[in-house]
């Protein structure tokens, strides 16, 4: 099928692939452009370590573009808070009627590319200690976009070890051979990282958490403690708490040798124990302590699923 395209739009997307070449996505009907999608980094000239935001720009043409308006979303922001994605927002919603008869998309780029060049730092929270970023903090941008102080992701790193090699221990031999190495990842989205913890460690902790005051139990504190608690009762008595001390069912369990000898299956024995997790009633609960599957009757906690898709 082809179809006659309008020239402006031919040309504009001619000169996206020339310039930003692999890092621009045409998506076609036919012939027609129908979308263009890019990553937007800030300016930091050749510097690509120094870009601590970025935000995916996707232009959906519409069939009249450029003398209608396009409709223009902007996904995976990383490192950009819910108040800077308003406001660049509403700028392209002024540069779009400015624009109207024109290709747009040069513009929307370099727009963007302001906001996020005059914000290149990351805002919102470090979530593993949840204190901001400030001058003087040491943090680190992953792969994937997210951002932690060092120190904070060098504890993450090696708790992350250690509860991995905890894991492994209470497996029998045959099963740590097949069992998937220790990856870290991500705390926020499990991309795999190769951070080395022991030279992050070497960064200060968070400027917050070193003139945050001292922790003391307020009355407010006691409140929302109290709440807590009838909530998490109220979960136990539905059967829906997920943990290995919560008296409820468990969701998922390390099987062993011995388990899949009895089972025939240890898949089919995971699928049914979740299965169980979901609709089980706490009176049921009271075997779950002592499955065949669960070593010293301790739930499966972890991210290493890999260890149950085996045996
Ligand atoms: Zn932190
Ligand atoms: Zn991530």
């Amino acid at each position: 099928m082809t179809s006659v395209v309008d020239e402006r739009v031919t040309d504009e997307v001619e000169a996206l692939v020339a310039i930003l070449m692999d890092d621009v996505i045409i998506r076609r009907v036919g012939n027609v452009p129908t979308v263009i999608e890019t990553v937007v980094n800030p300016l930091t000239g050749e510097d690509i370590d120094q870009q601590y935001v970025c935000v995916t720009l996707v232009v959906q043409l519409t069939p009249n573009y450029p003398d209608t308006s396009p409709d223009v979303v902007l996904r995976n922001p990383r490192g950009l808070d819910d108040d800077l994605i308003a406001s660049i927002h509403s700028q392209i919603k002024i540069k779009l009627a400015d624009c109207l008869g024109q290709p747009v998309v040069f513009e929307l780029i370099d727009l963007i590319r302001e906001n996020l060049t005059e914000c290149n730092l990351p805002s919102g929270q470090c979530v593993i200690c949840l204190f901001g970023f400030e001058a003087g903090d040491v943090f680190i941008k992953t792969q994937c976009y997210h951002h932690f102080h060092s120190h904070c992701l060098a504890n993450h790193l090696i708790s992350g070890k250690k509860y991995y090699k905890e894991e492994m221990d209470k497996l029998p031999n045959w099963q740590q051979v097949e069992a998937p190495p220790y990856q870290p990842c991500c705390p926020v989205c499990r991309c795999v990282l190769s951070f080395d913890a022991d030279t992050l460690k070497k960064a200060p902790p968070p400027v917050g958490s070193i003139n945050a005051a001292p922790f003391r139990v307020t009355p407010e504190m006691l409140a929302l403690q109290r709440k807590m608690s009838l909530l998490l009762a109220r979960q136990i008595r539905r059967g829906g708490v997920v943990g290995s001390s919560s008296p409820g069912p468990r969701p998922l369990t390390i099987t062993t040798a011995a388990d899949a000898v009895t089972n025939g299956s240890s898949q089919a024995s995971q699928e049914g124990k979740s299965e169980v997790a979901d609709g089980q009633l706490p009176g049921n609960a009271s075997n779950a302590g002592s499955e065949p599957g669960s070593p010293q009757g301790q739930g499966y906690r972890g991210p290493y699923r890999g260890f149950n898709r085996r045996g």
